[in-house]
């Protein structure tokens, strides 16, 4: 990737899913002029609408052009009552999960200052932990390819050797540099059901093996019904969690609702070439149209993109710019900024100018 040329693809998709990306894409223009940044940007047709105007939900060539991109950064898609023929959903984020083998997904889960949360306890720091999500097998390995007869319904869980190494050497340096970042010792906790499940059981033994590659970690293992309690009682305990992917699925909106609900968490698929950067919400119908949505998963999700781009080689601009990012949307919470899925009475565009303000 040459330095001030980097292309993103943006995926927009349906409801509020157009709303925060156009929200998100006018505070990357702010921010690519102040830090003289080539990023640019093309806006791909994908999603629920699109099917019900074209039959397709994923255009091949939207496909090829995203995956031709340095980086995607995605809306949300879906819409009740429309399907494919087939009766599954519209999903062509899982599409891309499985077609570019992004099968780390990474939700930051960090109580900003200022945002409401249900849970603090001022000893013990913020809650500041990630979740990482396996998101190409686990129990998904079946998806829409389950064995249904008349009288019984089958999916398979599937954990496998190479996968379950990537991700967790993928959490082990996660680990290490929040550990630089935040100042103190890293720790990665696998989320399992290894006394259940033999698939686990073998989970954990490999993710064992590479925690001996990264002696300066600490490494441990939870049950995942410890963990739904544990998160729960006392969430700043945790640094890195890597975990199964229906798990994660689940864990991750637990996760959200301790900060301030779905539209404070940003995510991010990656995968050894590849990466999807998008809010962990959906496309809220219930909001669409109304201008209301708040976009800070996004604008948080975008910072991590363009950390992930620095560390890719796009260059030291980047991340400086990644960093201005989350601060000026830290700082516009600190200053009073409320958007309505916290109570209060900023729109989208209210969003955008409190943080573009501060870049
Ligand atoms: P999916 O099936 O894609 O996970 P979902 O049905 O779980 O979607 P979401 O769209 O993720 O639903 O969100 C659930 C509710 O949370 C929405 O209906 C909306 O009221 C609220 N919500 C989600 N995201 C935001 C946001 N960015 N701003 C404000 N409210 C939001
Ligand atoms: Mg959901």
């Amino acid at each position: 990737m040459a330095a001030n040329s980097v292309r993103v693809a943006v995926l927009p998709g349906d409801g509020i899913g157009t709303e925060v990306t156009e929200a998100t894409l006018a505070v990357l223009e702010r921010l690519t002029r102040r830090y003289g940044i080539g990023l640019s940007t093309e806006t791909l047709p994908a999603g629920a609408f699109h099917y019900q105007a074209t039959g397709e939900a994923f255009p091949e060539a939207s496909f090829q052009a995203a995956k031709s991109a340095d980086a995607i950064l995605l809306g949300a898609m879906g819409w009740p009552g429309i399907r494919q023929a087939d009766g599954t959903e519209i999903a062509p984020q899982l599409d891309l999960r499985f077609r570019l083998g992004l099968y780390a997904g990474v939700r930051p889960v960090r109580a900003i200052p200022g945002v409401p949360v249900a849970l603090a306890d001022p000893r013990a720091g913020g809650i500041d932990f990630v979740l990482v999500r396996e998101s190409t097998e686990g129990l998904f390995h079946s998806r829409g390819t389950g064995l249904v007869t008349e009288d019984m319904a089958e999916e398979t869980l599937r954990i496998t050797r190479a996968t379950t190494e990537k991700l967790s050497r993928f959490s082990f340096r996660l680990a290490e540099r929040r550990a630089a970042r935040l100042g103190r010792k890293g720790r990665v906790t696998l989320v399992d059901k290894a006394n259940v499940f033999r698939a686990f059981a073998f989970m954990r033994a490999v993710f064992d093996g590479v925690a001996k590659e990264f002696p300066g970690i600490e490494s441990g293992h939870h049950y995942v019904d410890a963990m739904a309690l544990d998160l729960v009682r006392h969430p700043w305990a945790f640094d890195v969690l890597p975990t199964e992917n229906m798990f994660g699925d689940i864990l991750s909106d637990l996760a959200a609702g301790l900060v301030g609900g779905m539209g404070f968490s940003p995510s991010a698929d990656i995968g050894d070439e590849h990466a999807v950067f998008q809010p962990a919400h959906g496309t809220a119908p219930d909001i669409a149209g109304k201008g209301i949505a708040n976009p800070t998963a996004t604008l948080l999700s975008a910072a991590m993109m363009l950390d992930w781009l620095a560390s890719r080689g796009a260059g030291g601009a980047f991340a400086e710019a990644a960093a201005e990012l989350e601060g000026a949307v830290d700082g516009a919470f600190a200053t009073g900024l409320r958007t309505a899925d916290i109570g209060g009475r900023d729109d989208t565009a209210a969003v955008v100018r409190a943080v573009s303000d501060r870049l």
